[in-house]
């Protein structure tokens, strides 16, 4: 006690001596540096088990492992970080969508990077995940090729050096390296091996050669329209990686540098600062873009520790909530137009949902805020399920919550022949080879962000079968989730650990009601089991979901079951379209068998916990009589019904 009120008195001095603290006048003015509530942990640390390895097996399987082959022109054919790097005499490419010609069309020069890149980044960390030697064989190789694209300067990236960071328009430049450089990571994760490191290293170090902090702008465009330009903020992720590894503040200081670029610059972005500050002002932006900014103002306000930037991401948060639909998915179909989320009228794209999801995972981790690991496990466990088709390798491009047609258009809206984006493909070439990547994306990273750690803590932060193995003080602690969560409501942890430790299990927001075979504390919405461990034990805790009637922002009703969304599924016809090198892969459309939107009866759902299935009545508002309906997961339909007027 005694000690404690000398350090009060003592802070006190301190204060008085140096008077109120000065005012912020700049929100990109650094103040104090701040420190992550938690520690990420390296790839080989967290496995897979259960439904999470076959899902990732699947999709190696699928359209993960074998993208280069169903569209070797976009991968095996150009070289475009290699012999095929981009210079002043390239002026257009084929990349193979349909779309009206345009401006826009500058972005091809780039996007095989992003196909190829993002791609990789799925293809790696899935390899590593379930640990499969003939992926992991090829992907050696194809380390090996990158790295020997590396110049003597460092340079990694896709152009020549007649036009390397001298743009004024449209470029590649850094996002190209973003994404490239968060699969080296992965690689560097893995296989510990220094040569990785010190390449990203190099490749980090020339891009601040060449756009110095303070001395350049690296978001100069003189039109605002830019697609590469501002995917490139995201190289945040790689700079954010690299100060975890090193401690080199360098990397985190130069996230605030290129957001203030990047904020201040004229470009149609949502997540410039003053955009984000007028509350009146909603997200208009290319949706993928608005979702991934959200983690890149995160890092500059980690660097900064500057309380405006704080108050941006929470107004951020609140603008995002207003695009959310029931199954937690952010909308924009390519763009969000300021207009709300809408269950039937607007859909998501499935790059969306994987940036969205890693957005409110780092702000988890960042912030320690349970609440973001709640809507990283909505989308991933919902609209991103319900996204992937249930038996085929391919998923929805554009996918909405309540799905009554999947023939290319929104709800079969066949107004624009070139919309293909509603619809099933292992592809998705006629749009862009963008979601289907991201679709072997999300998977890997929601197991990675499943365990997380801080000093004697580890914390099981989302739930799901998984086996996390750790070094905590001197102890090595291994700890086996046995669950079928979300489609089973009971986890068996099988910890072993030799040490003081805390164990804190995230309590989902659904959960009212729960049972643990060990004795506990809640804390911040944690379960808390603080003590000495010895050897192998094993502890249980049970969730006792209910169905509940929910309401999307447009007060639609829902029904969720503990962290599942309910979908009523719609019969359809099948079209099978395009297909591809490997046999057996296809395009596919859908078509009801028939259309009726339900209305809300107010009815008592009958529950089968055990098959996940439910039974309902609802209105059929042609005959006026209520009809009994299924709802099942999310993830078992393609045509469905999810919110009820
Ligand atoms: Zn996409």
């Amino acid at each position: 006690m005694k000690f404690i009120l000398m350090m009060v008195f003592a802070s006190g001095i301190v204060m008085n001596c140096q008077g109120p603290p000065p005012a912020i006048n700049s929100p990109f003015e650094k103040v104090k540096a701040l420190s992550e509530e938690y520690t990420i942990l390296p790839i080989p640390s967290i496995k897979p088990e259960w439904w999470l390895r076959e899902q990732i097996q699947k999709n190696l399987d699928g359209f993960t492992g074998r993208l280069d082959t169903l569209v070797p022109a976009l991968i095996l054919e150009d070289q475009i970080y290699g012999r095929n790097r981009l210079t002043k005499k390239v002026k257009n490419k084929n990349v193979g969508a349909l779309g009206n010609e345009g401006d826009w069309q500058i972005q091809f020069l780039w996007w095989n990077s992003e196909t190829q890149s993002n791609w990789r980044d799925g293809y790696l960390r899935s390899a590593i995940l379930t640990n499969e030697e003939y992926h992991l064989r090829k992907l050696s190789q194809y380390i090996r090729y990158i790295l020997s694209t590396q110049d003597k300067d460092g340079y990694l990236g896709i152009y020549d050096d007649d036009i390397r960071y001298k743009f004024d328009n449209e470029n590649g430049e850094l996002w190209a390296k973003a994404s490239l450089l968060r699969g080296l990571l992965a690689w560097y994760e893995y296989t510990g091996d220094k040569n990785v490191l010190i390449a990203i290293e190099r490749a980090v170090q020339n891009v601040m050669n060449n756009y110095p902090a303070t001395a350049s702008h690296p978001f100069y465009s003189k039109q605002p329209n830019v697609g590469g330009t501002s995917h490139g903020l995201v190289i945040t992720d790689v700079l954010e990686s690299l100060y975890r590894i090193t401690k080199k503040d360098i990397y985190r200081d130069y996230c605030l540098f290129l957001y203030k670029d990047f904020s201040e610059q004229t470009l149609n972005e949502d997540a410039q600062y003053l955009k984000l500050i007028n509350d009146t002002l909603p997200l208009k932006g290319h949706s993928v873009h608005t979702y991934e900014h959200l983690r890149s103002i995160a890092a500059a306000y980690m660097a900064s520790g500057n309380p405006l930037l704080k108050k941006a991401i929470d107004s951020f948060l609140k603008k995002i909530n207003k695009e959310t639909t029931a199954s937690g998915a952010a909308v924009g179909d390519e763009w969000i137009r300021g207009i709300r989320a809408d269950a039937t009228q607007r859909g998501y794209e499935y790059c969306s949902l994987q940036e969205l999801m890693h957005s409110y995972l780092s702000l988890m981790v960042k912030f320690g805020d349970q609440s973001m690991a709640d809507q990283a496990e909505k989308i991933f466990f919902n609209a991103a399920q319900g996204a992937r088709h249930p038996e085929k390798s391919c998923i929805a491009y554009l996918k909405s919550d309540n799905s009554y047609a999947m023939t290319g258009g929104l709800n079969g809206d066949d107004h624009d022949k070139k919309q293909t984006r509603y619809s099933y493909s292992p592809v998705h070439q006629e749009a862009a080879v963008c979601c289907v990547p991201n679709a072997g994306r999300i998977a890997p990273y929601y197991v990675q962000h499943m365990w997380l750690k801080n000093n004697r803590t580890i914390v099981a932060a989302l739930l799901g079968p998984s086996t996390v193995t750790t070094p905590i003080g001197n102890d090595t602690i291994t700890i086996k989730e046995e669950t079928n969560y979300p489609f089973g409501n009971l986890i068996r942890f099988e910890v072993t650990a030799n040490s003081k430790l805390a164990f804190k299990i995230r309590k989902p927001d659904w959960v009212s009601k729960f049972l643990l075979t060990e004795n506990y504390r809640e804390e911040n919405g944690f379960i808390i089991i603080e003590k000495k461990w010895s050897g192998t034990q094993i502890i249980e805790l049970k969730f006792n979901p209910e169905v509940v009637v929910r309401e999307d922002i447009n007060h639609e009703k829902y029904f969720t079951y503990g962290a599942l969304v309910l979908a009523h599924p719609i019969e359809a016809l099948e079209e099978r379209g395009k297909s591809f090198p490997i046999a057996g892969f296809y395009n596919y459309k859908y078509s009801p068998k028939e259309k009726t939107e339900y209305l809300f009866a107010n009815e008592k759902v009958l529950t089968d916990p055990v098959q996940l299935k439910f039974k309902t009545l609802v209105i059929n508002p042609r005959t006026k009589q209520k009809d009994t309906i299924e709802l099942v997961p999310m993830k078992e339909t393609i045509l469905r019904q999810i919110t009820f007027k």
